[in-house]
């Protein structure tokens, strides 16, 4: 019986899934802790006689064709990747009709009407790559 806070790692580390620093501080502490290291040395063996007596399994022959058509289709048709900057554009847009109408109730208007330039801007700028995008263009 290994210590419980090492038995997760033991089986990190036989999975190689361990950090490099796990794998130090385990090999350490089964330098110096006869139940852990028999533990350790109880899964490795487990390990090769299931390597040894498993078979991987196979994929069935038209597996690697579907694949390779489903990669080439995804890649003709990119649909909706225009969609984020579309919505970024109407949050920027959202996001300037707020700030305008919460600073326009301070007594410099000017202040308000210059955020919702700038974010009404941002957002159609936004809008405009995701559409040059869309068509072709280089945004
Ligand atoms: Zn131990």
């Amino acid at each position: 019986m290994a210590c419980p806070e090492f038995e997760d790692l033991i089986l990190d580390y036989c999975e190689a899934a361990a950090s490099s620093a796990d794998r130090a501080l385990l090999e350490s502490h089964v330098a110096v802790c006869q139940a852990c290291r028999d533990c350790l040395a109880q899964q490795q063996e487990l390990d090769q006689r299931l390597a040894k007596s498993l078979a991987a399994p196979s994929l069935s022959p038209a597996f690697a064709p579907g694949l390779a058509a489903r990669i080439a289709a995804e890649r003709r048709a990119p649909q909706f990747l225009w969609l984020p900057r579309i919505l970024d554009g109407i949050g920027y847009l959202g996001v300037a009709t707020a700030a305008g109408y919460l600073l326009q109730q301070l007594p410099h208007a000017a202040v308000g009407v210059t955020v919702i330039a700038a974010c009404a801007a941002f957002g159609l700028w936004e809008t405009g790559k995701a559409l040059r995008a869309t068509y072709g263009h280089r945004p």
